[in-house]
C-alpha cells in the first residue's frame, strides 16, 4: 500500500467522530463496552442453517473447520439481553416459532431483552423482539444479489419498514461496496432508525472468497471504515460503530498518534470465529 495522505483538517474531523458518535442500543449491557477480554452478549443459537450465501458471513470459517455451535443456550443465570442468534437465519424456523423461543427466555428469565440478529429477508410481519437487527450491506438490487446470492433486497427494505427497535447493519467491504456506503446510509436514514456500520471479520477461509468478490485488503484499514462511516453520518444517518470497537479505538489514541492508529493494516484473525460462552441447554420448540 502506498503512502496515505490526509488532511490535518480530514483527521480532525475524524478524530471528533469518534469523540462523538454513539454505539448501538444493542451494545448496552454487552461486556464488550467495559472489558478487554470481552465475551458478546449471551446468545441462543437457533440453527446454522441460511437462506442467503453472503460473501462475508463469517459462519463460513467456521463451517470450514467444523466448529459450529450447537443450537442452545449460551450464557449466564442472569442476563441482561440475548442476542438470537450470533450464526445461521433464526427465521428459517418461521416467526412462530421463534416468538415461541423469545416467550420461553423470557419465561425462563424474566426481564430479558431480545435482540433478533436477522437477514430480514423472511420478517413477512412484525417480530415480537425488543430489537431487531437487520442487515442490509447494498444499496441495489444488484449489488444485494452480488453479495447475499439472492434477490431478496426489497424484502428486506420491508423488514426495516414494518418492525419496530430495528438497528440496521451493514458490514463495511472496501472494494465491494465501500462506494455505496453514503447510498446505504441515505436509505437507512428514510425509516429513522439506527444504522451501525461495523468492518468485516475476516476469519480462516474467508480471504479468498472476498478477495473473489473484489474486497480490497489495501483499503482494509481502520482509516477507510471511519471515512465512510463518518461521511455516512453526515449525510444525517444514525451512524453507530460497534461498541467493543469504539472503546478500543478511543483507548489505542490515548497512547498512540492518530495516523499510528487508523492506517495500521488490520490483521485477518487466526482461528475461526468462537462463542466465548458455555453452553447451557436448549428448548424443544
Ligand atoms: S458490537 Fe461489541 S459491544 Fe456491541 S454487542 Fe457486539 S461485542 Fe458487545
Amino acid at each position: 500500500m502506498g503512502i496515505r495522505i490526509v488532511s490535518r483538517a480530514r483527521i480532525r474531523e475524524l478524530e471528533s467522530f469518534i469523540e462523538d458518535v454513539s454505539y448501538p442500543s444493542h451494545c448496552v449491557d454487552c461486556p464488550g463496552l467495559y472489558s478487554d477480554s470481552p465475551q458478546h452478549h449471551p446468545s441462543y443459537e437457533v440453527t446454522t442453517e441460511c437462506n442467503l450465501n453472503c460473501v462475508f458471513c463469517y459462519a463460513h470459517s467456521s463451517a470450514m473447520a467444523n466448529t459450529l455451535p450447537k443450537p442452545g443456550y449460551y450464557g449466564n443465570e442472569n442476563p441482561k439481553a440475548i442476542t438470537v442468534s450470533q450464526y445461521g437465519e433464526p427465521t428459517v424456523i418461521g416467526i412462530e416459532k421463534l416468538e415461541k423461543l423469545f416467550d420461553l427466555l423470557r419465561k425462563k428469565f424474566g426481564n430479558v431483552r431480545i435482540d433478533l440478529q436477522t437477514n430480514g429477508t423472511l420478517l413477512n410481519k412484525p417480530v415480537q423482539a425488543d430489537i431487531v437487527m437487520i442487515s442490509l450491506s447494498s444499496s441495489t438490487k444488484e449489488g444485494y444479489m452480488r453479495l447475499t446470492g439472492r434477490n431478496m433486497f426489497c424484502r428486506v427494505l420491508k423488514a426495516i419498514e414494518m418492525n419496530s427497535g430495528v438497528i440496521v447493519r451493514t458490514v463495511f467491504l472496501p472494494g465491494i461496496n465501500d462506494s455505496e456506503i453514503d447510498s446505504i446510509a441515505k436509505i437507512v436514514r428514510e425509516y429513522e432508525v439506527e444504522h451501525m456500520i461495523q468492518p468485516c471479520s475476516i476469519h480462516p477461509g474467508l480471504k479468498e472468497r472476498l478477495r473473489e468478490a473484489g474486497y480490497s485488503f489495501d483499503r482494509d484499514t481502520l482509516y477507510d471504515y471511519l471515512d465512510s462511516a463518518e461521511k455516512a453520518r453526515s449525510s444525517g444517518a444514525d451512524v453507530r460503530i460497534p461498541g467493543c470497537l469504539l472503546r478500543i479505538v478511543k483507548s489505542m489514541l490515548e497512547q498512540f498518534d492518530f495516523e499510528d492508529v487508523v492506517f495500521a493494516q488490520r490483521r485477518v484473525a487466526k482461528s475461526p470465529p468462537k462463542i466465548r460462552r458455555e453452553w447451557k441447554f436448549s428448548f424443544h420448540i
